[in-house]
């Protein structure tokens, strides 16, 4: 087996003609054959369909021809930034430029390829060659290398910004991506089965001669004038009325009088959004139609009971079909065990390969989805709520694979998914009929439909424990720690502490103010004390000395000065020095990000305090860190605007000492 196609030389050696791939996938990513990059995963489907597939990672932004390397596609780009938003793999959460790039060969963010397959810096010498919103500028490329050809948009930045959304880098409302890209489609949440309809559409359009049709298709959006919205929707729309509510486009709010933004009404059969121009300003009146827009679509994530989505845009609609249903098991063990080689691309070896790879080369993806509802993470909105697994065979299968890399060590890095102790949907209601709208299932208090059950992770990682030539198997995605200590059945923990943990166990508690917690969608701190009791008490029993190591977030919507205080108190207390505190960063499509622009929570419509300015930030992560001595100044300012001076000097209760001189 061979890399996908990715230069000009890998077509040649192919006997490939310029011009006879079905599609060119762009990718703001070094190319990595491995399931846990995305253009990897949709060019190895699609290769496994019959289609003709390049991979243009990482192309030159300041040169179309770069984007005619192979000649022009059959039937399609499919345009991603990458594995993370471009602004979020370019800017830290203070938007300062990042040094490195994680998924550029060598961790270099300078070099990208030129049109000839060379790797290098881009023709006007970018510090980044990765560009600022690279969907958009990528998509504007393949439109102008080759006119006509379908632009197809995927990836986690097209998904979390596929309607109108807020923008924390140019802190503004954004339509939707797919308008300034001037796409075709945009593909959301775990692409596989959109990807095959719409390429069997495109290929079947090309060889009748005829237009294509790619409306219809789940978890995809799409745009069209005003004036052709009730022909596009068709008998989506039940009425003359409706039809009427949704196609006004005298003014940019594109609605008829009397119908309200948000009216579930206003479009039968659809739910019309607010439109653009109405949750776009900065004002209270803005951001209020922003968080019910926000609310709308929080409610219209889940397969089995989201609506069409129609949002006004000026004399557009963008209409959003409801989410894809999630991949069987058998469907996730069929993807999974598509022929990857577990390496980069070796143009990369001159560089050192692509530093991205180290974190995933020895893991396994073993779940998908999550319902453990974080407010901060875009998960529901991308991936979903329900979880899906693969097969333990499927899983042990790829393990011995692994095995015969020749620089595997005996050491499985992870096994697990985006929450590791995740293998099953919720509860029984949750596999049949889907998550719950207005409910959560594990915060504040867990959903007493909740099955808990570790059975069959437990017998995975023992399976894998087994394997000839493997020494070690780790576990490094997040543990649900509250979802673990309501299992009655005990044994997974112990297995946890005795066979997974090298040397320390990360978890994520993220703060101790219930008040922020239950804004966060997390549990109540007595979770996390119950768990780090047993943790420790299971360390003794089985002899093992390993930390405990907690995340926290700092300046989360909600969080005060105060919080803050209480946060640094607890860590004092019990000895916990968390040299990793992530400062809040407002990342398209999560529940949080929306509290941060409408400063309410959008599902209830309560003011909530946004720790906003650049100084508070830095005083609360001072706070969390008040150990750090470069951090001395900002925690003696921050206890003497919380009257807190007490806290100031050599005591053994205090945080930081005296000033010196
Ligand atoms: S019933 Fe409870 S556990 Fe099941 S999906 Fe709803 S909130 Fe989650």
């Amino acid at each position: 087996m061979d890399f996908l196609v990715t230069s000009p030389q890998d077509l040649r050696r192919r006997n490939w003609a310029p011009g006879s791939l079905d599609a060119v996938i762009v990718t703001g990513d070094a190319y990595v054959d491995h399931p846990s990059f995305g253009a990897a995963l949709i060019g190895r489907l699609l290769e496994a369909q019959g289609y003709r597939v390049g991979v243009l990672s990482r192309p030159d932004p300041d040169d179309a021809e770069a984007f005619r390397m192979f000649g022009k596609p059959r039937l399609a780009f499919l345009v991603t930034a990458g594995a993370l938003d471009s602004m979020v793999s370019s800017y830290t959460a203070n938007k300062k430029p990042r040094s490195k790039d994680e998924f550029a060969p060598g961790g270099d963010r300078s070099l990208c390829m030129a049109a000839d397959g060379t790797i290098g810096k881009s023709r006007l010498g970018r510090a980044n060659a990765r560009p600022d919103r690279a969907t958009i500028v990528y998509a504007n490329l393949c439109r102008q290398a080759y006119k006509g050809v379908p632009v197809i948009l995927g990836g986690i930045e097209a998904s979390l910004r596929r309607l109108a959304h807020y923008d924390y880098w140019s802190d503004t409302v954004r339509r939707s991506i797919l308008l300034d890209a001037k796409a075709d489609l945009l593909v959301y949440g775990m692409g596989e089965r959109q990807i095959l309809e719409t390429m069997r559409r495109l290929s079947e359009a090309a060889e009748a001669g005829t237009e294509v049709e790619l409306r219809g298709i789940r978890g995809t959006a799409w745009a069209v004038h005003a004036s052709r919205l009730a022909e596009a929707l068709g008998d989506r729309l039940a009425d003359g009325a409706a039809v009427k509510a949704a196609t006004l486009p005298e003014e940019h709010g594109g609605r008829a009088a009397g119908a309200e933004p948000g009216d579930p009404e206003a479009a039968v059969g659809a739910t019309t959004l607010p439109a653009f121009e109405t949750i776009q300003p900065d004002t209270e009146e803005g951001r209020r139609a922003f968080a019910a827009s926000f609310k709308i679509q929080y409610r219209n994530t889940d397969p089995w009971s989201a609506k069409l989505l129609v949002e006004p845009c000026g004399d557009r609609f963008v209409v959003q079909e409801p989410a894809e249903f999630p991949l069987s098991r058998r469907e996730l063990d069929d993807v999974y065990g598509l022929p990857f080689l577990h390496e980069w691309h070796p143009m990369y070896r001159q560089f050192g390969g692509v530093p991205a790879l180290a974190e995933v080369k020895f893991s396994l993806v073993s779940s998908r989805g999550c319902f453990g509802g974080c407010s901060f993470c875009a998960l529901s909105f991308h991936e979903g709520r329900v979880v899906t697994s693969r097969s333990i065979e499927s899983v042990v299968k790829e393990a011995g694979k692994l095995t015969q890399i020749p620089d595997f060590k005996g050491y499985i890095h992870d096994v697990g998914g985006p929450t590791a102790n995740f293998r099953a949907p919720a509860c029984a209601k949750m596999a049949v009929r889907g998550a719950c709208i207005d409910r959560r299932c594990l915060a504040p208090v867990p959903c007493p439909n909740l099955q808990v059950d570790h059975h069959e992770y437990r017998e995975l990682l023992q399976r894998l424990r087994a394997l000839p030539g493997i020494k070690r198997v780790f576990i490094r995605s997040g543990i649900r720690y509250d979802y673990l200590m309501l299992d009655r059945d005990q044994s997974f923990f112990s297995d946890l502490v005795q066979y997974h943990i090298s040397g320390q166990l990360k978890v994520a508690p993220e703060h101790v103010s219930n008040r922020v917690l239950e804004l966060m969608g997390k549990p109540p701190l007595e979770s996390f004390d119950r768990f780090s009791e047993e943790y420790f008490h299971l360390n003794r029993k089985f002899g093992k000395n390993q930390y405990l190591i907690p995340y926290f977030i700092s300046g989360h919507p909600g969080a005060t000065l105060e919080d803050a205080l209480e946060l640094a108190l607890y860590l004092k207390h019990f000895g916990f020095v968390p040299d990793q505190v992530q400062d809040f960063y407002p990342t398209p499509g999560t529940l949080s990000t929306a509290m941060w622009r409408a400063r309410t929570n959008p599902l209830d419509g309560t003011p909530v305090y946004i720790p906003r300015g650049p100084k508070e930030r830095a005083l609360q992560r001072a706070l969390l860190q008040f150990s750090k001595p470069e951090n001395r100044t900002l925690v003696r300012e921050a206890l003497k605007i919380l009257g807190r001076t007490d806290l100031i000097g050599n005591g053994k209760g205090c945080l930081v000492g005296k000033e010196v001189g």
